[in-house]
C-alpha cells in the first residue's frame, strides 16, 4: 500500500492519480494531513517541499521525482484531466502551430511529443466537425436516450445496465416511461434545434423489433431532421435483420457493432457470451442492408491478451473494414465485476497495442477525430476514435468538447447543460464558477419507472382539480 499525504486538499486528486499511474498494480491511499511540513509526501520515498510555487509547478516536481524513482515516464505527463484536446483547441485558437504546441505541452504538462501531436491533430479535426454540425448556431442541443438492458453483463463494465433475462417484465413499463420522458423533453426544448440523437446504454438492440419500432417511431416523429442518428447495436448477439430493418426505416445514420476483441478466449473470459463468427455475420448483414456508417469498438488490455492477440484482432477488423474504429484502453472501475474482484489491469503491452491500432486505422484510411481519458485507465493512456473522412461520430465530438447541451432520457442517463453564462459550481468548492451543469436521472430501473408513473398521476390529478 502506498500512501499519498497532502497538506492541502487542492493537491489530493491529481497527486493520487499521478501516483496510481506510476504504480498501477499497487493500492494507493490518499489522505489530507495539514500538519505535515511537506506539501506532498508519498510513502514510496517522494516528498515535495512547500516552496510557495504554483500548483502546476508543485505537480511537475512530484512528477519529476516519481519519474526518477521509477525510471518511467507517463505519456500524458501530469495531465490527469479527461479532455486533453480542450487545452490543444485553446492554444490553436491563440495561433499556436504544431511545433510550438509540442514544446509548450511538454514543458507545461510533461506530455510526450507523440501525445502532443495526437491532441493537436484531434483538436483540429474536432473543430472542423463542430463547425459543420452547429453552423454557428448556439440554439441547438443533442438528445441521448439510454436503454439499460444487455444480453449479459461484461465483467469490465461499470454502466448501470441489467441482464435482460432478469428484467424482461420491466422492459414494457420502462419503454412507456422513456417515451413519456422523451416527449416531455422535446416539448421542453421546443425552440431549440436538435443536432443529433444517440441511443446508447446498455444495448439498445436488446429491445425486440416491435419495441424498437415504437421507440424509434416516437423519436423520428419528434425529430424529423437530424444531422446524425446513432443507435449502438453493440452486441452482435442482439442484431437481427428484422431489427436492422426497423433502424433503416427510421433513418438511423450510424450504428456500432462492438467486438471489443476478436479472440474467442477473451470474449468467453469477459462474459460476452457470443462468438467471433457472430460479429462477422452481424457486420456483413448490416452492410448488406445498406448501413454505410458502422463503428466498431475495441479494448486494449483485456485480461490475458497480448500484442499478438491485438494484432490478430486488428487484422480481422481490417478485413471487415468498418467506417470508424474506437480504441479504448481498459479502465476498471470499482462498480465493475472485475473491480469488485480486485482485478488489476496489466499495463505491459498496452502502449504497443494502441500503437498497433493507430497503424491499423491509418491502413484503413482513418484519422483520429476524438479523444478522451478516463479515471482508472490502464497505463494512463487514452481512448481514441478513428474515422474515415466524413464518417466521424458527431455526437461523440459534441459531448466530449462540451460545446452543446446534451439532454439525456432514461434510467441513469446524465444530462450535461452548457450554459451561456457561468453559475456557482454545485460540485466544487464554494466560489468556483462553471458554465457546465450535470444532472443525472435516477439509476434504478424500477424507481425510474415509478417516478414517471407518479408524475403522470400527479398531472392527471391537477387536470381533474382544474
Ligand atoms: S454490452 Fe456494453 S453496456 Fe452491456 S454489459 Fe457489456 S460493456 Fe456493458
Amino acid at each position: 500500500m502506498i500512501t499519498v499525504s497532502c497538506k492541502e486538499e487542492t493537491y489530493i486528486y491529481n497527486a493520487y492519480h499521478m501516483v496510481k499511474a506510476f504504480y498501477p498494480e499497487e493500492d494507493v491511499e490518499p489522505c489530507l494531513d495539514p500538519e505535515r511540513e511537506a506539501l506532498i509526501n508519498v510513502s514510496c520515498g517522494v516528498s515535495v517541499a512547500d516552496r510557495g510555487c504554483s500548483k502546476l509547478e508543485t505537480e511537475r516536481e512530484l512528477y519529476r521525482q516519481l519519474e526518477s524513482l521509477t525510471g518511467r515516464s507517463l505519456p500524458w505527463g501530469i495531465l490527469m484531466g479527461v479532455r486533453p484536446t480542450k487545452l490543444a483547441a485553446r492554444q490553436i485558437q491563440k495561433g499556436m502551430n504544431l511545433p510550438e504546441f509540442i514544446e509548450w505541452f511538454g514543458a507545461e504538462r510533461c506530455v510526450s511529443e507523440q501525445k502532443a501531436r495526437l491532441a493537436y491533430q484531434v483538436a483540429l479535426k474536432e473543430q472542423a466537425v463542430i463547425t459543420r454540425a452547429l453552423e454557428g448556431s448556439d440554439s441547438t442541443y443533442s438528445l441521448y436516450v439510454g436503454i439499460p438492458f444487455c444480453p449479459s453483463i461484461c465483467s469490465y463494465c461499470s454502466f448501470s445496465s441489467g441482464a435482460i433475462d432478469a428484467y424482461r417484465d420491466k422492459v414494457e413499463p420502462y419503454l412507456e416511461a422513456l417515451i413519456k420522458e422523451i416527449r416531455g423533453t422535446a416539448s421542453m426544448c421546443a425552440g431549440l434545434t436538435a443536432t443529433t440523437v444517440y441511443i446508447g446504454g446498455g444495448t439498445p438492440t436488446t429491445l425486440n423489433a416491435d419495441e424498437l419500432d415504437r421507440l424509434l417511431g416516437c423519436i423520428r416523429e419528434l425529430y424529423p431532421s437530424l444531422k446524425e442518428f446513432t443507435v449502438e447495436a453493440g452486441r452482435p448477439d442482439t442484431i437481427t435483420a428484422e431489427k436492422l430493418e426497423v433502424l433503416r426505416r427510421y433513418g438511423v445514420t450510424r450504428i456500432s457493432i462492438n467486438p471489443q476483441s476478436m479472440q474467442q478466449r477473451t470474449l468467453d473470459l469477459i462474459g460476452r457470451r457470443h462468438s467471433v463468427e457472430s460479429i462477422r455475420e452481424a457486420f456483413a448483414l448490416a452492410r448488406s442492408m445498406g448501413f454505410d456508417n458502422i463503428n466498431m469498438d475495441l479494448i486494449a488490455g483485456l485480461p490475458g491478451e497480448t500484442l499478438t492477440d491485438m494484432e490478430d484482432t486488428l487484422r480481422q477488423i481490417e478485413e471487415m473494414h468498418p467506417d470508424s474504429l474506437t480504441v479504448h484502453s481498459l479502465a476498471i472501475k470499482r462498480t465493475a465485476q472485475m473491480g469488485q474482484s480486485g482485478y488489476k489491469a496489466q499495463t505491459g503491452d498496452i502502449e504497443a497495442m494502441i500503437e498497433a491500432a493507430a497503424r491499423s486505422a491509418a491502413r484503413m484510411g482513418m484519422e483520429p477525430y476524438y479523444l478522451y481519458r478516463q479515471k482508472s485507465i490502464a497505463g494512463n493512456f487514452e481512448n481514441v476514435g478513428y474515422a474515415m473522412p466524413g464518417r466521424e461520430g458527431i455526437y461523440n465530438v459534441l459531448i466530449m468538447e462540451e460545446v452543446q447541451s446534451i439532454v439525456a432520457c432514461g434510467a441513469g442517463a446524465q444530462s450535461k447543460l452548457v450554459l451561456r453564462s457561468q453559475v456557482p459550481n454545485p460540485n466544487r468548492r464554494k466560489g468556483e464558477l462553471t458554465n457546465i451543469v450535470r444532472c443525472e436521472n435516477v439509476k434504478n430501473i424500477s424507481e425510474y419507472i415509478a417516478r414517471e408513473q407518479e408524475m403522470e398521476e400527479r398531472k392527471s390529478q391537477l387536470l381533474t382539480v382544474k
